[in-house]
């Protein structure tokens, strides 16, 4: 086999034109940092865009993987499959909810909730309750459904006709919310904090009138936990912080430990929706990928992670806001757990450049919002490593 130069200008040979890489190519991680080819150490502010929850290289999700590939690696949902049943019933055991089922990637939990939205919207009896809804700003992914939810018009443009049947409410504004639902609706879907939109929570009075209107129009609410869940903010799904109980949940980024999987987790009212052959997948629920999810879900709370996110999230917000006081560049910061959007006055795009020169690899969204979503298990050092970073760039920007 020619072995080919590991450059941006190969990358453009090789692939189709959809994604901006950094142009560093990555051999191998260690912790919270990453190693190129040339040997240089990057701190990882990114985790794999939310995935590497325990950062590179933990024992115990080498182990998990190791021992589940050595028995089996696939087989197909034509069998019954322990490590299914483990990390299933973990979910469950966590959620409260009742039924799950699994696939690869994001996109497909959201594909597979919208059917479970319409089927069980069928089953009320209603032909006209079709429409699903999602809100402003939002991201639920790249196949047709899910991108016919999402907001923005890059991610649509060129890509008519979308789904019928969809519509969209501006977020966080409860007259769009009553103007928008009826009895045709059959699921609103929801990130309680958006991820690709720049990190923005939900408020808790839009939350509360939604679940008011979903017990007089009868229709589902969909938390898509893809990028908030698995214990990022804090609490391992991001709705634990409101008093609301969806009735259905979607995972992935993390939920695998790195490898492809995802989940759709269902309430009791839904347990009965999908009948056999309704839907289904050959990879979904791939057991070392379970297998690795049920290690990554027991290494957060053997170490404490969840509780870890909220302290080192809360000391780099103050750590933030002293940097905001001063350099009028940074216009505002959220940050629920290690969730931090951090908008500045250009786009967000420069920073990532400059950071990438001083080895810390962020990420940006929303055009002029730094997003900072680093494995959850880095260390108070490593977190004051990047805001170091970040106030050297913004005070050369000044001079
Ligand atoms: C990443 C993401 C998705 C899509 O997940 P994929 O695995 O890329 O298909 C959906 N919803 C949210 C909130 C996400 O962050």
């Amino acid at each position: 086999m020619k072995q080919l130069p590991i450059t941006q200008e190969t990358e453009k040979s090789l692939f189709f034109h959809n994604y901006a890489r950094l142009p560093i190519a990555i051999t191998h991680g260690e912790g919270c940092w990453l190693v190129s080819d040339d040997g240089t150490r990057y701190l990882d502010m990114i985790a794999g865009i939310g995935v590497n929850a325990l950062g590179y290289g933990d024992e115990r999700l080498l182990r998990a993987i190791n021992a589940q590939a050595a028995r089996l690696i696939h087989a197909s949902n034509l069998f019954l499959l322990q490590p299914q049943f483990d990390l299933a019933s973990t979910l469950l055991d966590i959620s409260g909810l009742s039924k799950v089922f699994f696939a690869n990637s994001g996109t497909e939990a959201i594909e597979a909730a919208m059917k479970l939205s319409r089927k069980r919207a069928a089953m009320t009896g209603r032909s006209d309750k079709k429409e699903i809804l999602s809100l402003s700003n939002c991201f639920h992914g790249r196949t047709y459904g899910a991108m016919s939810l999402t907001a923005k018009a890059r991610y649509t443009d060129g890509f008519d006709p979308l789904l019928p049947e969809t519509g969209m409410v501006t977020f966080n504004d409860i007259a769009d919310l009553d103007a928008k639902v009826s009895a045709k609706t059959a699921a609103v879907f929801i990130e309680v904090v958006q991820g690709e939109g720049g990190i923005h929570c939900i408020s808790e009075a839009f939350l509360a009138r939604l679940a008011e209107l979903r017990r007089e129009f009868d229709f589902l609410i969909v938390a898509d936990e893809i990028q908030a869940g698995c214990g990022r903010t804090g609490k391992f799904f991001s709705y634990m912080h409101f008093d609301m109980q969806p009735d259905l949940v979607c995972l992935a980024k993390p939920l695998g430990g790195g490898l492809p999987l995802a989940a759709v987790l269902g309430s009791e009212k839904m347990a009965d929706v999908f009948s056999y052959g309704n839907h289904g997948t050959t990879f979904g629920g791939n057991p070392v990928a379970c297998a690795a999810g049920l290690a990554m879900i027991e290494a957060i709370h053997a170490d404490g992670l969840m509780e870890k996110a909220v302290q080192t999230g809360a000391m780099m917000k103050s750590a933030l806001q002293e940097l905001a006081s001063r350099h009028p560049q940074i216009l505002d910061i959220r940050q629920y757990g290690l969730m931090i959007g951090i908008t500045v006055d250009k786009e967000a795009k420069a920073y990532v450049e400059k950071a990438l020169q001083k080895q810390v690899l962020v990420n940006a969204t929303s055009q002029n919002v730094i997003r900072l979503l680093p494995p959850l298990c880095i260390s108070e050092n490593e977190a004051q490593r990047c805001i170091t970073v970040l106030d050297e760039i913004l005070t050369e920007e000044n001079n």
